[in-house]
């Protein structure tokens, strides 16, 4: 399952930058449901665009504080990331890993053996929903106010209910992606604790 980060898993500040630790806050129900997603055998993959990252504007070390915090405390509840993938770029760069566009994703892909008729990606942009498309993934929206069929409870029923009714196992023994990474821009680079990384 693919997932945005802000919007989505946390709440998006007013200027759409979580740049400080007190800019941090949860959507409502996202901890059980990624526990019960992930129960059901998905492996879960951040897919984020950060625009600006290691610009003036956005210091590569505020997001690393930020991020790192988010990581943690995800992992604290049992939640783990198989990967992360950053697009660090603004529009008008015209790179190709910016979401909706899927270069961000194109290693991870590469590199395990994704079922795409089975996997999902949420998000709270038409740009996720795009993204999903471009993926060949279902799209399912998440979002603060929205409507009962964009809570994390409802897609979480939804994503772990279609699975069972599949037949699919549900086990953990799919994953086949146990170490985690991070892909800033188009480099990928292992994810040990206290993660390392670059930009391009
Ligand atoms: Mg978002
Ligand atoms: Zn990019």
């Amino acid at each position: 399952m693919f997932v945005d980060r802000d919007g989505t898993l946390i709440v998006e500040p007013a200027d759409q930058q979580v740049d400080r630790l007190d800019k941090i806050r949860l959507l409502p129900g996202v901890i059980p449901a990624l526990l019960e997603i992930q129960r059901a055998g998905f492996a879960l993959v951040m897919a984020t665009n950060q625009d600006g990252l290691g610009t003036e504007r956005f210091p590569e070390a505020d997001f690393r504080l930020t991020q790192q915090f988010i990581l943690d405390l995800f992992s604290s509840q049992g939640i783990e990331f198989d990967a992360v993938c950053v697009c660090p770029h603004f529009p008008q760069d015209g790179c190709g890993c910016r979401k909706p566009k899927i270069g961000l994703v194109t290693d991870y892909l590469l590199r395990t053996a994704v079922d795409r008729d089975a996997s999902f990606m949420i998000g709270d942009r038409a740009t996720d929903l795009e993204f999903a498309g471009n993926l060949g993934v279902t799209g399912l929206r998440v979002r603060v106010n929205g409507t009962p069929q964009e809570t994390w409870e409802t897609v979480a029923r939804r994503i772990v209910r279609g699975r069972a009714r599949h037949g699919w196992s549900g086990a953990h023994g799919k994953r086949r992606f146990s170490r985690r990474w991070i892909w800033i821009g188009r480099r990928r680079l292992p994810s040990a604790p206290g993660w390392a990384f670059s930009i391009i």
